[in-house]
């Protein structure tokens, strides 16, 4: 199927899910995840009108965004971070979602250039507590959004999740439903975090179900990835 034709159903898919949970549909923002895509298949995406793209592999990435500069695109992060790398991604990028330790905040903070607004940044959080995955745990994340707070180069502007696999629904909504609460738990505590990112291809009904505000969807916009080792 055309990139055209999927998008369209992604933002069916978005629509009808929002609207199934009985929120607006407008509170849910779709970031295009391009990662492994080449620039041409990027252009495609934004003749429907996307402007907002995923990218996970930072070498990858800055070739895309040199080859789109006639564009005016908005860049988000979303893959792990070596704090060698954290310039590169603090000059780049609009948005960061896989923070997960205070000193790649540190970093983005200090090399932020002073041009550019603040650095938009989610916390990763490691919500289903698996061993082998990046994310700070969900006891670790009332402390890091206080440093990351403190940080006038960054803008802490919510939480990043991502789940362990699951097709079974009732375990994708209780990740994504824990989520939801940690959220609603720092903005008691005065913080005033308005995103969610959470909901891949496989989940995103779940995840909009619980209060998603943007979801990352690769597959089923470009198709399934043949992966190549990048980084
Ligand atoms: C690849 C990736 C996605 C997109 O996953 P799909 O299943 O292809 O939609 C979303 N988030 C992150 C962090 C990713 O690495």
């Amino acid at each position: 199927m055309a990139i055209a034709e999927q998008i369209q159903q992604v933002h069916e898919r978005i629509r009808n899910a929002a609207l199934a949970a009985g929120r607006d549909p407008q509170q849910v923002q779709l970031l295009a995840v391009s990662k492994t895509r080449s620039a041409d298949e990027l252009r495609e995406a934004i003749a429907c009108g996307e402007r907002r793209f995923g990218e996970n592999y930072l070498q990858e990435a800055l070739a895309k965004i040199a080859a789109l500069q006639d564009e005016v695109l908005e860049w988000h992060f979303i893959g792990p971070i070596q704090s060698n790398k954290t310039r590169d991604i603090a000059s780049h990028f609009a948005w960061v979602h896989s923070v997960d330790r205070a000193k790649v905040a540190q970093r983005l903070n200090e090399q932020r250039p002073e041009a550019l607004p603040p650095l938009n940044v989610c916390i990763q959080v490691n919500i289903s507590h698996e061993d082998s995955k990046s994310g700070v745990m969900p006891a670790e994340v009332l402390s890091l959004a206080q440093e990351i707070s403190a940080l006038p180069h960054l803008r802490l502007r919510g939480l990043m999740a991502i789940p362990a696999a699951s097709e079974d629904p009732a375990e994708q909504a209780a990740a994504f439903a824990a989520m939801q609460e940690l959220m609603q738990t720092l903005n008691q505590q005065g913080f005033a975090l308005d995103t969610l990112s959470m909901g891949m291809s496989g989940d995103m009904e779940a995840a909009i179900a619980h209060g998603a505000t943007m979801v990352r969807i690769g597959t089923d916009i470009f198709g399934a990835r043949h992966y190549s080792k990048k980084e």
